[in-house]
């Protein structure tokens, strides 16, 4: 659907495929495999992937899911998986070799270190650490270098890496620039394709889905001539044929698909790929109220006297204001803040809080409070919370769709019992 229309209108009207009865709406087909009328039709679909065959590689209620994805982050096309680590996994997994190297930012997501550190490395990828800054990546930059991967808004730090800057220096020298934009909802809040990031993964079991309900991920990529530069599009495949020429710059999404999906498994169920559709339908609506809700949270919390700070990309205090004005749309929903008081009041805040739910997730209908020190970071070193980011005072708040008020004296009812 045309390009000109603006995001909410994409998020209701594209990915709805004709259907036999005509039901306005997505159909879930749960099926494993399809039919052919013929020898030759069933011949024709295998070599030439001119249809259906089996849900291990395709499905129609997912294949609609894909197409509204790749709509609302202005992509060339997306494929969709089990989960947010399954799309980081895949994403990078059409990039590198054994030998080859990632550079990837600190403090991203636990989940991907995860992937990083102990599954990678079982390939012999090396990863390397650098701040998501054209200068520091630049330092650690060498031929084997084949993906540099950050984070959109990282988690719990809220910084936002120099997107230009290490888009210019990708594409400078031939590196994909791969970014996990689950905290850009979607598109909604910021679209790193635009401003030079070649792929773009994402959970959506966050805000895409919007009700904590399913876990799902994708991978998404835009119109590039990058492919160019990696032996596995240009040289021929087992099959015979050269993928670039095949595909054209879809040809990293269909290696994507390849590993992630056909040979991986790392499947999305229909029914999964049915409720992130519907969700996408309100994210626009949602991602706006709560980023406004988080913003007056965040003014009425620097103010409380048992505070100590609050980070919220939106307050002018924050390292990184100047650079989400630049990229966002709104300034997201989540936020931090320090007890006075230290984890002991932390932990008293949060025996006394009533209304927020404690759960390690974002992005939920429902307003969630976490204290990342003991549970997302905690079976890291002390050190490297730190440098994280995190801080024993530390609680951080996914905004939800509850009313302002409501959540406001839900905190202050908390904040007097510490
Ligand atoms: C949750 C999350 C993931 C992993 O997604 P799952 O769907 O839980 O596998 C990856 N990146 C970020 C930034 C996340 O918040």
């Amino acid at each position: 659907m045309g390009k000109d229309l603006e995001y909410a209108t994409l998020a209701v009207q594209t990915g709805l495929p004709e259907n036999p009865y005509d039901a306005l709406g997505l159909p879930i087909y749960p099926v494993a495999a399809y039919q052919f009328g013929s020898l030759e039709e069933g011949a024709d679909r295998f070599a030439n992937a001119t249809g259906y065959t089996y849900s291990r590689l395709q499905n129609p209620t997912v294949a609609a899911l894909e197409e509204r994805l790749a709509a609302l982050e202005g992509a060339l096309g997306a494929v969709a998986l089990s989960a947010g680590n399954a799309a980081t996994f895949a994403a990078l997994l059409a990039l590198v070799k054994t030998g080859d190297a990632i550079v990837a930012s600190p403090g991203l997501f636990g989940g991907t270190v995860g992937l990083l550190n102990n599954v990678f490395s079982l390939m012999g990828v090396e990863v390397r650490y650098a701040a998501p800054e054209a200068d520091a990546v630049r330092a650690v930059l060498d031929e084997r270098v084949r993906v540099i991967f950050t984070e959109s808004l990282a988690n719990p730090a809220l910084t936002l890496p120099d997107l230009e800057g290490l888009a210019a220096l990708a594409e400078e020298r031939g590196v994909a620039l791969v970014v996990d934009n689950t905290f850009g909802s979607l598109g909604y809040l910021l679209r790193p394709l635009e401003h030079g990031a070649h792929v773009v993964v994402h959970s959506l079991t966050k805000w895409a889905s919007g009700h904590g309900s399913v876990l799902g991920g994708a991978v998404l990529s835009r119109e590039t001539e990058l492919w160019q530069r990696y032996p596995q599009f240009v040289n021929p495949t087992p099959q015979g044929f050269v993928p670039l020429e095949r595909f054209g710059a879809r040809c990293y999404l269909e290696r994507v698909r390849n590993l992630g999906l056909q040979l991986g498994g790392m499947v999305l169920s229909p029914f999964n790929a049915y409720l992130i559709h519907q969700g996408l339908e309100t994210l626009a609506l949602r991602a706006e109220r709560a980023s406004r809700t988080a913003h007056r949270l965040a003014e009425w919390l620097r103010e409380h006297p048992k505070v100590a700070w609050v980070r919220y990309p939106g307050l002018e205090d924050h390292p990184d204001h100047a650079r989400a004005r630049k990229y966002l749309k709104h300034f997201g929903t989540i936020l931090t803040f320090g007890v006075k008081g230290g984890m002991e009041a932390a932990s008293r805040l949060l025996r006394a809080i009533r209304l927020l739910r404690q759960a390690p997730n974002v992005g939920d209908a429902r307003t969630l409070i976490l204290h990342p020190w003991t549970t997302t970071h905690g079976r890291l070193p002390e050190a490297a919370r730190r440098a994280a980011g995190v801080a024993p005072e530390m609680l951080r708040i996914s905004v939800g769709l509850e009313d302002p008020a409501d959540l406001e004296a839900a905190l202050g009812e908390a904040l007097e019992a510490v």
